[in-house]
């Protein structure tokens, strides 16, 4: 093997910026034949983490960019090697010195979008509760049950918005008391964090914190799992604790006390599609499926990557907004898979697997085959 000279600063940097444990590697190469990117095309997370041991990161090429943080490797490594937190801090040695391959540049305006509106579309602040014409839905006030937060993709996405408002729906028929923040919501940060703009997860995640503490939050309810995850898992950073509940766990919490009543049935054939922020990132596996069981006449399928084995949908670590071809998506996948199972709809509870699967329904051929729903587009139905 050719020798070379590790780059001590650029090692230091990595290290400094959260990659610390790539020394661990062994290069035995477990990561590889578990990522979904060698489905689709070649990539080799063995190769980058090798080249960070030695400082050699291509800082400007789109492989740091690849990951979407799906959490499959890790699960595999037997070095505890940490691949999502390595890329995470190359990438924010990218960012830091704004180097963004071709596929990469829309992350800029994204930036610009979330420093100056609080979302990624760059839409007006003052727009953010639109999805809520013709519902009742209250502003949050201390003392209410529940803040529900829809992220920016369901409050702004004119596809997505109908997830905000099927949960909207259920919540009104549940009598729940809760209350949103509108204007005064800022995206959760997630996704940006994976991109490696540190600064501006802090800006944002600032800003939402002095919101749910001023309003008086307590109990947040989510429709996405990269919320959940920033909400639950990252915030704590700034020594605060909310409690935090994803829809997909609520529901059967809600069917389970009688607040919500299924009153109808739902003749189809529905595959789960895990997202990976909810499966295996949170450990939340089971209580969507229970939700999904507690429907008469639904038929679950199950696709042989479930659970824990979930195929990624190739949305998140910031791929939301970076391009894929689209014969490397791996949602195309995904697709395949339901169809070939012999599903009617793909379920599922992430607002960006839903923007990849209806993207990749269309892609494939199979818009008049089968259908993408979010798990509250199902409930409401049978209410
Ligand atoms: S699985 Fe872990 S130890 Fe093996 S090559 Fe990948 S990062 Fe290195
Ligand atoms: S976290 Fe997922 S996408 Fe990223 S390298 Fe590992 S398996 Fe591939």
């Amino acid at each position: 093997m050719e020798t070379v000279a590790p780059f001590k600063e650029v090692i230091d940097e990595i290290k400094e910026k959260g990659g610390d444990a790539i020394s661990r590697c062994f290069q035995c190469g477990k990561c590889d034949t578990v990522c979904p990117w060698n489905r689709v095309t070649q990539f080799s997370m063995r190769k980058l983490i090798r080249e960070a041991t030695f400082g050699l990161s291509e800082i400007e090429t789109e492989e740091i960019w690849r990951c979407t943080t799906c959490g499959k490797c890790p699960q595999v490594c037997p070095r505890d090697v940490k691949q999502i937190d390595d890329m995470i801090a190359i990438r924010k040695m990218a960012t830091g010195y704004g180097v963004f391959p071709a596929a990469v540049q829309l992350v800029r305006s994204i930036s610009a979008g979330l420093t100056a509106q609080g979302n990624p579309f760059n839409e007006d602040r003052s727009k953010r509760a639109e999805w809520t014409q013709g519902l009742s839905v209250k502003t949050f006030a201390e003392g209410m049950e529940v803040l529900y937060f829809p992220c920016c993709y369901t409050a702004y996405d004119p596809r997505l918005k109908k997830v905000a408002q099927a949960t909207a729906k259920i919540l009104n028929k549940a009598e729940v008391d809760y209350g949103i923040l509108g204007s005064k919501e800022n995206c959760c940060g997630e996704s940006i964090r994976k991109t490696g703009n540190e600064d501006l997860f802090k800006r944002l995640a600032k800003e939402n914190i002095k919101a749910f503490i001023e309003n008086g939050v307590k109990k947040i309810l989510v429709s996405s799992p990269h919320c959940y995850q920033a909400f639950k898992n990252e915030y704590s950073e700034f020594k605060v604790n909310f409690e935090v509940v994803h829809i997909s766990e609520y529901l059967p919490e809600l069917i389970d006390s009688g607040r919500l009543r299924i009153t109808k049935e739902y003749e189809k054939k529905v595959t789960y599609h895990d997202p990976c922020y909810l499966g295996r990132h949170n450990g939340i596996f089971d209580q969507p499926r229970e939700a999904l069981k507690k429907i008469h006449g639904l038929e679950l399928l199950e696709m042989a990557e479930a659970r824990e084995n979930s195929l990624c949908c190739g949305m998140g670590g910031g791929r939301i907004w970076m391009e894929t071809p689209k014969s490397e998506r791996f949602s195309n996948i995904r697709i395949e898979d339901a169809v070939e199972d012999g599903a009617q709809e793909i379920v599922t509870a992430c607002p960006y697997c839903i923007t990849s699967l209806e993207d990749s329904r269309v892609v494939m051929n199979r818009a008049d085959v089968i259908e993408v729903k979010d798990i509250t587009e199902i409930l409401q139905d049978v209410i």
